[in-house]
């Protein structure tokens, strides 16, 4: 079996996002960058499938700018075989990042794609069902387990308020939630073997894939600061309040 992750160059979660004074986006310019955490999940998942022998072959692939060659070399790092960059400096919406992706799987022909489940800098929790819908596979979305055996997967996925176990046909799509594993961090050997592992280099041109944006955000906004709290003296002063003030009863 061949699998290929999806690992996108984000923001790293523990930097404290500044939005940009013209309220076109965040600023990125000296900004600590990582790999989707998300993904990390995933690069761990097929990792893990390749220990296990379920797997061959893991291909990790991101599309982004020339720094995003840093976020393949962690997942080689982690485990994977070898990388692909789709490089390419415009920013690219989750449709295209599919397409991309599906030039890719076609070319590559792998049994299992495995992405995060979102992104968290654009939270657009779609790429995965827009390449599994392109490609006309089934897909596993949210998944907190995955089993693979006789050509299907078997998905535990998160659903809201419990847990639902189906079983798809490969080849699929899987898309990664928080507890589906713990992600390992590289070791200093392994950090050094990733240096020679192979990345290939291509461009959405290369792939015959149109990234024009097909949206446009009008504006950028920081979240409105909440207010600070009050100290009620009793229950009547606090039903009195959430009746007339807060108005929510
Ligand atoms: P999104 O739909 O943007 O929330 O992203 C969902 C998943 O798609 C991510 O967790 C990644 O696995 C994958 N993905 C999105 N953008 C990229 C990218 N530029 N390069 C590689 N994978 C990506």
């Amino acid at each position: 079996m061949k699998v290929l992750v999806a690992i996108k160059r984000v923001i790293d979660y523990n930097v404290k996002i500044r939005v940009k004074s013209d309220e076109t986006g965040v600023e990125t310019t000296n900004v600590k960058m990582s790999m989707n955490p998300f993904d990390e999940i995933a690069v761990e998942e097929g990792v893990r499938l390749r220990e296990a022998g379920s797997a061959e072959e893991l291909i990790a692939v991101s599309i982004g700018p020339k720094h995003a060659q840093e976020t393949i070399r962690t997942a080689l790092a982690m485990g994977a075989d070898r990388g692909i960059h789709v490089e390419t400096d415009d920013e690219i919406e989750p449709l295209a990042v599919a397409k991309l992706l599906k030039a890719l799987a076609d070319k590559e022909n792998p049994d299992l794609v495995i992405l995060g489940k979102q992104a968290i800098d654009d939270d657009s929790n779609q790429t995965g069902q827009m390449l599994a819908a392109l490609m006309g596979w089934s897909q596993g979305t949210f998944a907190s387990e995955l089993g693979i055996s006789d050509g299907k997967a078997s998905v535990t996925r998160e659903i809201d308020g419990g847990l639902e176990t189906i079983q798809i046909t490969m080849p699929a799509v899987v898309t990664t939630d928080l507890r589906l594993n713990t992600p390992r961090y590289a070791s200093l050997p392994n950090i050094m073997k990733a240096k020679k592992k192979p990345i290939d280099e291509t461009t959405p041109a290369d792939l015959g894939v149109d990234t024009a944006a097909r949206l446009t955000t009008l504006k950028v906004t920081e979240p409105s600061s909440r207010e600070a709290g009050v100290i009620v003296e009793d229950v009547v002063q606090l039903v009195d309040k959430l009746r007339n003030e807060a108005k929510v009863i």
